[in-house]
């Protein structure tokens, strides 16, 4: 017989777990170690037994507080079978995005920014995926207050990209390491002073930020084109 542990959730994928991390309800955490760069899962933006991707006002549904704004338009639902379900914001996150939410063939992966070590929870910024209009059907700014993150530098309040202080985000669209392009690319587009800053500044990345930009609109018109909007 096989024993069922409610207190862990396991995953398709592997390395990592579920579990109760203290006063911020459930989180992810790593069971191997990540290198920097290295992708922790991958999100599929495709309805499937995992996820569902519907339209942008159905994330408002059913799916309030599960949904994502990954494709401008749509709204990517988890379900807790995802990791993704799991992973705290924190104001010092070790994981994110990377070339801006460039999918691969297995999706767009989700890696450490840094080195995670095994028990080590896997923590992500909210706002580099978070448009300006999340906030609620009528497009109001989303926010998510008190970060229960408890760190020194804890900002208080979440908030979408296009509201964060210049400094922070001059950190995420410039960051020190090699992980680049942490802020998912219809995200960045909303902020065109930070636009021009990439360009000006790390010219290879500004490229991979329209290339990411052109994949999406390729996205939504081949969702268009099967009838899903
Ligand atoms: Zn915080």
């Amino acid at each position: 017989m096989t024993a069922v542990n409610l207190s862990e959730r396991h995953f398709i994928e592997r390395g990592i777990v579920a579990r109760e991390a203290g006063g911020s309800g459930w989180g992810l955490f790593a069971e191997e170690d990540f290198e920097p760069g290295s992708p922790i899962f991958w999100l599929k933006l495709e309805t499937n037994a995992r996820s569902t991707l519907g339209t942008w006002e159905e994330g408002f549904g059913p799916c309030q507080e599960r949904g994502f704004t990954f494709l401008p338009g749509f709204s990517f639902c988890c379900t807790a079978e995802l990791p993704f379900w799991f992973v705290n914001h924190t104001c010092e996150p070790n994981a994110g995005f990377v070339n801006w939410g460039f999918a691969e063939a297995q999706g767009i992966p989700f890696v450490a920014h840094r080195r995670i070590a095994k028990g080590d929870q896997i923590t992500t910024e909210y706002a580099v995926m978070t448009t300006s209009y999340d906030g609620s059907l009528r497009r109001d700014p989303w926010s998510m207050a008190p970060c229960l993150c408890g760190l020194p530098n804890c900002r208080g309040d979440i908030t979408s990209f296009n509201a964060l202080d210049k400094k922070i985000m001059r950190e995420q669209v410039l960051p020190e390491g090699k992980v680049r392009g942490r802020v998912l690319a219809h995200v960045l587009a909303e902020c065109p002073d930070m636009v021009e800053l990439l360009r000006q500044e790390d010219p290879a990345m500004y490229t991979k930020y329209e290339e990411t930009l052109r994949q999406q609109a390729d996205m939504i018109k081949k969702m268009q084109s099967q009838g899903h909007l």
